[in-house]
This record gives C-alpha cells, sequence and structure tokens, in this order.
C-alpha cells in the first residue's frame, strides 16, 4: 500500500512546492518508489522536476477530468528517478470542470487506487488556496504535511488551516491526519523564529518533525536548473535537511506500524 501525503498550507510561498519536490527525490534515492502529483496549475513543482509544463501530452487534467489511468499520465522527472502528475494552467480547466461531475472530490482518489502497489510514497503539491482541487488532494491523502515559516501570523494561520482539515476530513476523508508540521527556510539566528518555534512544540508537540529546513540558497536556485537540489549538490544543507527528513518519515512510518502490531 502507497502512503499517500498532501503537501498543504493555504498560504502561499512557505515551501511547499520545494518540499514537494526535493522530499520527491531524496525518497527517491532511499530507494523507494516514488509519484509526485503537482496539483497547482502554476506547473512549479513540474518544472522543478525538470518536466517543460508547457510541452507534456498529459497532466492533471487528463487525470482528472478524461479519467486517463495514472499510468497514461505518469513521466519520468528529469533524472529518472520518481515519476511525476504534471500541471500547468490547465488544471485552472480542471478545477473549474470538476464543478459538474459526480463525486468531483474523490476523483484523484479514485484514480490512485490502480497504483497502491505500483508505489511507497505518493506525494501531492497542493495550490495556496483551498479550491476544489486542494479538496481533491486532502480527498485522496493519508495524512497531510504542513510546511511553515516561523513569523509571527504563523500560529494563527495554522489555527485555521488545522479547523479546515477537521471539516474536510468530515465529509470527505474521515482518516485524515496531520502528517506534521514543517519549519521551513528557518533562520536559527533570528529571536522570533526560535520564538514561534517553541510555541509550536509547545501546541504540537511530536507533530512538529525534528528536521528543521534552513534558509539555502541551493533550494531557492534548484527551480532555475530544472531539478531537485540534490541532484547537483548532495552535501548543501538544503540537500541534507531534506534527505533527513525522508528519514525521519520513514521511522515515523514504521514506528507506527510496530505500535499498531502490537495491538
Ligand atoms: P509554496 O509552494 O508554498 O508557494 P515555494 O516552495 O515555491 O513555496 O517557495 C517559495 C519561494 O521560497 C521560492 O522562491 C523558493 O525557491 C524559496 N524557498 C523555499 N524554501 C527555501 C529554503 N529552505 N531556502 C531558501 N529559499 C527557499
Ligand atoms: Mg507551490
Amino acid at each position: 500500500m502507497a502512503t499517500t501525503i498532501a503537501i498543504a498550507n493555504q498560504k502561499g510561498g512557505v515551501g511547499k512546492t520545494t518540499t514537494a519536490v526535493n522530499l520527491a527525490a531524496s525518497m527517491a534515492a532511499t530507494r523507494r518508489k516514488v509519484l509526485l502529483i503537482d496539483l497547482d496549475p502554476q506547473g512549479n513543482a513540474t518544472m522543478g522536476s525538470g518536466v517543460d509544463k508547457y510541452d507534456v501530452e498529459n497532466s492533471i487534467y487528463e487525470l482528472l477530468i478524461e479519467e486517463k489511468p495514472v499510468k497514461d499520465v505518469a513521466v519520468t522527472d528529469t533524472n529518472g528517478k520518481y515519476h511525476l502528475i504534471a500541471a500547468n494552467a490547465d488544471a485552472t480547466a480542471a478545477e473549474i470542470k470538476l464543478m459538474e461531475v459526480f463525486a468531483r472530490e474523490l476523483r484523484l482518489r479514485n484514480a490512485l487506487k490502480a497504483v497502491q502497489d505500483t508505489y511507497d510514497y505518493i506525494f501531492i503539491d497542493c495550490p495556496p488556496s483551498l479550491n476544489m482541487l486542494t479538496v481533491n488532494g486532502m480527498a485522496a491523502a493519508d495524512s497531510i504535511l504542513v510546511p511553515m515559516q516561523c513569523e509571527y501570523y504563523a500560529l494563527e494561520g495554522l489555527t485555521a488551516l488545522m479547523e479546515t482539515i477537521r471539516q474536510l476530513a468530515d465529509v470527505v476523508n474521515p482518516g485524515l491526519e496531520i502528517e506534521g508540521i514543517l519549519r521551513t527556510m528557518y533562520d536559527p539566528r533570528n529571536r522570533l523564529a526560535n520564538d514561534v518555534s517553541e510555541q509550536l512544540k509547545n501546541h504540537f508537540g511530536d507533530k512538529v518533525y525534528r528536521t528543521v529546513i534552513p534558509r539555502n540558497v541551493r533550494l531557492a536556485e534548484a527551480p532555475s536548473f530544472g531539478a531537485p537540489a540534490m541532484y547537483y549538490d548532495k552535501s548543501s544543507t538544503g540537500s541534507k535537511a531534506y534527505l533527513s527528513l525522508a528519514g525521519e518519515l520513514i521511522r515515523r512510518s514504521e514506528n507506527r506500524n510496530e505500535v499498531a502490531e502490537e495491538s
């Protein structure tokens, strides 16, 4: 069974796409079979994987609206390490067309049923809004990974997001959990960041990943190389942080499985 994780935060620019792309590449580096799904019409996860969003034959549109199977829609990333379902402006059309279809919230979930044994991890990069694409992402996921920047209004935004997830889960995905909260673009010299980080740990305890993603220029410039940072600079602090996050996710899921077996 694949583990499906949606990467979501209604705020833009918090590191969702950077996390989706680098986590996909890091998980693939640990020899897990990975599918990355770009749900954002901006197509940043697509371009960041080295796939030209203007030049793909199939994308999330074909998957959601034409109901083409994952195996026909997925392409490989620039280094052939993981699979990708691309997105571009057509995703906006898909969002509008979804409004007219039956069980519109469950299109992605249903599409992923056929590939549960094909992949170990499926990551979904959500757009920075709560539209029907995001709802599809959350309905298809086992859990949600929330990237956030440790800044002044962060906790407020997070509480709102948690409430949304709870309401949504009630309707379309009762098993939905928060996988974890990831501190991104972290600067340990910044006092406010440290304060917010402490509050976060007090509030959300174990849900806050131990791994912290530092502000790192390699991560910021990676999209212009059209490849996840670890493909061209494995030793950068950004690449190492995402590898360590992949390790943390794997350990967490192993611990959960042990607990499940014991009970
Ligand atoms: P989102 O998908 O939430 O909108 P992005 O992942 O696109 O956020 O990140 C927003 C911007 O910040 C991008 O320009 C990205 O390159 C940059 N960025 C993200 N994470 C880091 C980081 N850890 N260090 C430096 N820059 C980062
Ligand atoms: Mg994004």
